[in-house]
């Protein structure tokens, strides 16, 4: 998505002054993530100055609907003035203090307890990150302490999936699948295991759920036996695979994986990252949207919609005793953490998200609002350029073909990039991967709203369409 692309004006036009010498700005000093590096320091960004609602504007004063939801995570939407108001109520009172060791700040132990009320089972401790990446790294690490506790330090390799995104650590980026984002950086694959991506296409799969589910379930035990359980710590999945393509598993693979992994005393961590906070209608998908209850689930994004950076590893009871009950007597530090761990501010956001989800129900908005966003993009299989539309809830992708070739081939992927141009100049921003255009409004999208986005994606895709002839 780049404001090259941009080749019509959508919604209102403002005056932007400060336009051109922004963008110089950003082409001579700023190395953003995701960069693409073959056009660093000729970047002609896309610069986002205001938001509200579920829309936001450019530089230029041009409005865009919202299908990314900032990057999956502004989930109450923008502008709402509780969020802020928390948030200087506490930079106000107190900014910030270290979390270290046994100090702890309010909001941070008022967010620990909540999040405990909120999560399934035993998950009642909480630790603090900085975002998503680091509440992974940090799981793992939790896993590999945890069997060292139980007398079993061999028990380290993870299983993760191909397909599967984690995070921009080293650590997370080891556990990521994802073949795109695999460049000349260096990635820990001794003991970090990638299964089969576990999505299931049923309009395009020749294979039945079952048959599908069967097969990953029978490579996993064979990667299990091929590693050896006594060597394994945790498996980490995401419920849907967000980044990777809105891959969805066959009904039953999260129950019996988890199954599985209590089978071989491997931890289940479940990356909810994404799908926590309200995403598929429930503040943590695991159990209520799959019906299983892991060892610990990592979120972050929409636990304060975006408006802090914070994330948090939700831990079990089970796992908790174990480190405290067999602490090295000599080395009992549990030497993980970070700076801004709980920040105050965030956790003083995180609250206001809370009490805002709840006293609007946006659980129960996205229960009844998900099916039909996913009804509404399914009508546009009817174009010949859309090889598949899949998702659940309030996430979803439209996968983009050249009439007769499927996956992501430089014809694809050229197209997909084509009408994400086209979304872009029609006032929709969506996010481009590969020969994916992948949505995540945020959660308090209305069913107009899901109209504007199935309408201007439609006109995207006949403008495209047209081209190809
Ligand atoms: N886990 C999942 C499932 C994600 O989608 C992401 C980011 O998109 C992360 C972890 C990493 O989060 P962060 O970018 O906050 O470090």
């Amino acid at each position: 998505m780049t404001a090259q692309q941009n080749s019509a004006p959508a919604g209102q036009a403002g005056a932007a002054p400060a336009h051109g010498p922004l963008l110089a700005k950003d082409a001579r000093h700023a190395l953003h993530p995701w960069a693409d590096l073959s056009t660093l320091g000729k970047q002609d960004a896309l610069v986002i100055t205001g938001a509200q609602g579920v829309e936001v504007v450019d530089s230029r004063g041009r409005r865009y609907i919202d299908a990314i939801g900032g990057m999956w995570c502004v989930t109450v939407g923008y502008g709402r003035e509780e969020l802020v108001e928390a948030m200087a109520a506490q930079a106000r009172r107190m900014p910030y203090f270290t979390p270290f060791g046994d100090v702890a700040n309010e909001p941070a132990i008022e967010l620990a307890a909540q999040l405990a009320a909120l999560a399934p089972g035993d998950l009642n401790r909480v630790h603090f990150t900085t975002g998503g990446s680091t509440a992974v790294d940090s799981a793992v690490r939790i896993a590999h302490l945890y069997h060292a506790a139980m007398g079993r330090p061999e028990k380290h390799h993870v299983l993760s999936r191909v397909d599967a995104y984690h995070g921009s650590t080293y650590l997370a980026a080891s556990l990521s699948g994802k073949e795109a984002d695999r460049v000349r950086f260096h990635y820990e694959d001794r003991w970090v295991h990638h299964l089969e991506s576990p999505g299931h296409d049923p309009d395009n799969s020749p294979l039945s759920a079952d048959d599908r589910l069967t097969g990953l379930l029978d490579g996993m035990e064979a990667a299990i036996a091929r590693i050896g359980p006594e060597n394994i710590a945790c498996f980490v999945a995401e419920p849907v695979l967000a980044s990777g393509g809105v891959l969805v598993p066959p009904p039953g693979y999260h129950r019996a994986t988890r199954e599985l992994c209590r089978r071989h005393d491997i931890l289940y961590v479940s990356d909810e990252v994404v799908t926590g906070f309200g995403r598929l209608g429930h503040f943590f998908a695991s159990q209520d949207r799959f019906g299983i209850v892991p060892d610990m689930i990592t979120t972050a994004k929409g636990l304060t919609s975006g408006y802090q950076p914070l994330g948090a590893v939700l831990i079990s009871d089970r796992i908790a005793d174990a480190l405290a009950g067999t602490a090295d007597p000599g080395k009992p530090v549990f030497s993980n953490g970070f700076t801004y761990s709980g920040h105050p501010v965030a956790c003083a956001a995180a609250l206001a998200n809370i009490e805002l989800m709840r006293r609007e129900d946006i659980c129960g908005h996205v229960r009844d609002v998900g099916p039909y966003f996913i009804d509404r993009l399914r009508e546009l299989r009817g174009s010949p350029i859309v090889h598949a539309v899949r998702g659940d809830h309030l996430m979803a992708c439209v996968e983009c073909r050249v009439p007769g070739e499927s996956g992501p081939t430089p014809r694809n992927m050229a197209l997909a990039q084509r009408v994400d141009a086209y979304c872009e100049a029609g006032g929709l921003l969506v996010r481009p991967y590969e020969n994916l255009c992948i949505m995540s409004p945020p959660l308090v999208v209305d069913r107009a709203g899901i109209d504007r986005i199935a309408g201007i994606m439609a006109g995207a895709l006949a403008r495209a369409e047209a081209d190809l002839r």
